[in-house]
């Protein structure tokens, strides 16, 4: 499996890197060879190349920082998803995916705008903050998702959430959904990070990027893990929560 990790330098909040760390490791654990590329500001690289693209998130002044570089890189992605490389983005990189994002400053910054959504600005100093868990249905495999937000950014008009918010904010305050998943991307508000307190979605994002280069692939092929540390972590969060 063949990973791309977007701007690594400068999008990594909340330990976002853990997703890669995962990744590999869940990989490796099977004998699927893993690699693990970066691509910062201004570096030459055919995303198409790739199994999985990933993008974490960032402070507003990061995502102003990387943004005329990712969107001289619209083509390429476009090619990228269109031959069936997966895309995981956490919030900040996840907002970059839609039609706009408009920072704490009311600097409006233009996304790809590969999707309807956008993301508003909140009220002055108003920010998502705490522990989420939410209901995902990923193409039939229901898991329950667990995570930590930490957003000003308001996104709205989302087509096709990626689960319904159980605890916490999601997508906006009061959204009642979190995320986006359309089958090409998954996008989510969710560090923590993301992926070692949800095994199920590792795997998941783990099948999606093999069936690039091999369409019959499927989540039951891989074999299961033993996952006791990760259902552990999961189940404080619960308990904490008292769901
Ligand atoms: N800067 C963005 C916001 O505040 C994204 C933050 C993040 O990636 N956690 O909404």
């Amino acid at each position: 499996m063949k990973v791309v990790w977007m701007y690594h330098d400068i999008m990594d909040l909340y330990g976002d890197k853990g997703n890669m760390m995962v990744l590999k490791k869940r990989c490796l654990d099977r004998g699927i060879p893993f690699e693990l590329d970066t691509c910062g500001i201004g570096e030459e690289k055919d995303l198409s190349e790739y199994d999985l693209i990933f993008l974490g998130g960032g402070a507003d002044k990061e995502q102003i920082s990387l943004i005329p570089d990712l969107l001289s890189r619209k083509e390429n992605i476009k090619k990228a998803i269109d031959e069936k490389t997966f895309v995981l983005l956490i919030c900040g990189g996840y907002q970059l995916f839609g039609q706009y994002y408009i920072a704490a400053n009311n600097e409006k910054i233009s996304g790809l705008q590969f999707y309807d959504y956008y993301t508003d600005t909140g009220k002055a100093g108003s920010r998502c903050i705490g522990n989420v868990v939410i209901d995902a249905n990923l193409d039939g495999l229901k898991t329950r998702i667990v995570g930590f937000e930490n957003h000003g950014g308001q996104t709205l008009n989302v087509t096709h959430p990626l689960g319904k918010v159980v605890k916490g904010c999601g997508n906006s305050f009061n959204a009642g959904y979190e995320g986006f998943y359309d089958g090409k991307i998954l996008g989510t508000y969710l560090h923590g990070p993301l992926l070692p307190k949800n095994p199920e979605v590792a795997d998941f994002v783990i099948s999606k990027a093999l069936q690039k280069r091999n369409p019959n692939f499927k989540y039951s092929d891989l074999k299961p893990l033993e996952d006791k540390f990760e259902k552990m972590a999961r189940e404080a969060v619960f308990k904490k929560l008292e769901i």
